[in-house]
């Protein structure tokens, strides 16, 4: 038997490869990864409003889900092994945002549609000054980019459920 450090990052990429064979948006296999976490998947509507939104991926589960269920594994774990000043170092030190954005890199069209729609944005933004859509786009996420949705209340990033916002 493998040491409990290695048994949490064999667990967390194990779910990192089940959440990148997903199919878009999360299929039943992925649902089921997710029931087995106690997660609760996102509404259809939530998953409808990233999947219109300017943060495009090609394949696999929506990283938040990802997110969700290695906060759960850390969890289990530190439950588990809360006498193991290793583990509990890795899981206090663990780099939850890299880790999605590692995803979102594997998942996200080839060349980066989303970074090719937000310089887009970028560049309109000069002649549509005041215009509604540079006011939607002024408080992004920190970690992935993904600007804030209006529409919603949520204090955390929808699409990679980082809690750093900037205004730009
Ligand atoms: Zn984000």
């Amino acid at each position: 038997m493998s040491n409990p450090l290695q048994e949490i990052q064999a667990e967390i990429s194990q779910a990192v490869d089940s959440a990148f064979k997903s199919a878009k948006g999360g299929d039943e296999k992925w649902n089921s990864v997710l029931e087995n976490y106690s997660v609760k998947p996102l509404t259809e509507n939530q998953k409808e409003a990233l999947l219109n939104s300017s943060m495009k991926i090609s394949t696999g589960a929506f990283p938040i889900e990802l997110r969700w269920v290695i906060l759960s594994i850390l969890h289990k774990h530190a439950g588990a092994s809360a006498n193991s000043v290793e583990v509990m170092n890795f899981i206090n030190s663990y780099g939850i945002d890299a880790e999605v954005m590692k995803y979102y890199n594997k998942i996200k069209p080839f060349g980066g549609l989303g970074d090719i729609f937000k310089n887009a944005k970028t560049s309109t933004k000069n002649y549509s000054e005041g215009i509604g859509e540079a006011k939607k786009s002024a408080i992004r996420c920190k970690n992935c980019g993904a600007p804030r949705l209006d529409t919603m209340q949520y204090d955390e990033c929808m699409f990679c459920g980082s809690e750093l916002f900037e205004t730009t």
